[in-house]
């Protein structure tokens, strides 16, 4: 039973909604929240509104875009035939950190996991087929797919999965994965630069 007024149980049960936020913490941020000017804690309310409401999925690599396209693909500087292929649109600022890529990107929406239910046509991956298969007029042809699926075991599946299709499909593009010495069961999101520099230069081909 809650001794709170309604509006900031309400408060305490949403924030407790967020990952690794338990209950005492979700408290703690509430209290926050009612001391923090009403500019501050509107403006956090109106970040979480606009997000929402503006931002959607890169039409050609499923990155996170207020535009119809993401910066990534709309930008001429960099090789539109190096595709690196990752689980979350969160995976892509971990890479981009390295510096040493310059390719573009395709977000899978997660890894397969038949366990959970999540199959290919849970995922992007019909959609990357297309792109590696049917580039778009005018567009170079992709001559290389980095696989940088996370470390763990759905995400080894999943590379593994995409390697043997696009072998079959287009056995002209090289297929590679991240070089091992990423901490194995973690997630790419938590990798510093240098490691996950050194694991893309290090790609190995499957
Ligand atoms: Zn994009």
């Amino acid at each position: 039973m809650s001794s709170y007024a309604p509006p900031v149980q309400r408060l305490v049960t949403e924030l407790s909604k967020l990952p690794s936020i338990g209950t005492r913490t979700a408290q703690r941020l509430a209290f926050h929240i009612l001391r923090a000017s009403e500019e501050d804690a509107l403006a956090l309310a109106d970040a979480i509104r606009e997000v929402k409401e503006r931002i959607g999925l890169c039409e050609v690599c499923f990155n996170l875009t207020d535009q119809p396209r993401c910066r990534i693909c709309e930008d001429t500087r960099r090789d539109h035939g190096l595709i690196c292929v990752v689980e979350e649109p969160g995976d892509v600022i971990p890479m981009e950190r390295t510096h040493e890529y310059s390719g573009v990107y395709h977000v899978l929406g997660g890894a397969l996991s038949p366990i959970d239910g999540i199959d290919p046509e849970n995922l992007r991956i019909a959609e990357l087929y297309a792109r590696v298969t049917s580039p778009a007029p005018g567009q170079s042809p992709i001559s290389e797919v980095v696989l940088a699926t996370n470390p763990t075991t759905t995400g080894e599946s999943t590379a593994l999965h995409i390697a043997h299709e696009l072998r079959a499909r287009a056995p002209e593009v090289t297929v590679t994965r991240l070089a091992s010495g990423l901490p194995v069961g973690s997630d790419l999101e938590y990798a510093d630069e240098v490691t996950l520099g050194k694991a893309l230069a290090g790609r190995r081909s499957l």
